[in-house]
């Protein structure tokens, strides 16, 4: 029994090759159109970036992305970017890399920062701390609809762009569409 055990960890736990390891990224995506946002099928941890294991820890499955795209790994201090502004999407298209100060000015531009600014939008009737409802929820689809972006409507609201995008792909409050 214990070497069964044994022979199951010596088998299974060890170092994916990178063919493994490609597959187990690609394995969790959806892969879309070239021009679309290929979102992340897992779940989404804490931080809002994605991670999947690859056989030694867990990595950042956006800057995997990337550095299929680039051929090489993102050196210290390079930040993987997106185009589209969700954290989700994996398209190697909507992947840039840049510096820790190029990502500051790009929340910035976003309003996904939380300092006040000329950028940050109003947040009008809404209490920072309040949840969607059936009613925003219909509106955000509304907005969606008008050509608000995913962005703009998540700072509105002080949600995640997770749920904005959720609301517009249709995952979550299906009953209102
Ligand atoms: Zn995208």
């Amino acid at each position: 029994m214990a070497r069964k055990r044994m022979d199951y960890l010596l088998i299974n736990h060890r170092k994916f090759t990178w063919e493994e390891r490609v597959a187990a990224f690609w394995d969790k995506v959806n892969i879309g159109n070239p021009d679309e946002c290929w979102q992340w099928k897992m779940e989404i941890g804490g931080k809002g970036y994605p991670c999947f294991w690859n056989g030694e820890y867990t990595e950042h499955a956006h800057r995997f992305s990337l550095r299929l795209k680039l051929g090489r790994k993102l050196k210290k201090g390079e930040h993987a970017l997106h185009t589209c502004d969700n954290p989700g999407c994996m398209n190697p298209s909507h992947l840039f890399p840049g510096t820790n100060l190029d990502n500051i000015a790009d929340k910035m531009a976003k309003g996904r920062h939380r300092t006040p600014g000329p950028k940050t939008p109003v947040m009008g009737e809404l209490h920072h701390k309040a949840k969607l409802n059936d009613i925003r929820v219909r509106r955000i689809r509304k907005k969606l609809e008008m050509g608000f972006t995913v962005s703009e409507l998540a700072a509105y609201y002080n949600v995640t762009y997770q749920l904005i995008w959720m609301v517009r792909k249709g995952k979550i409050w299906k009953h209102l569409l």
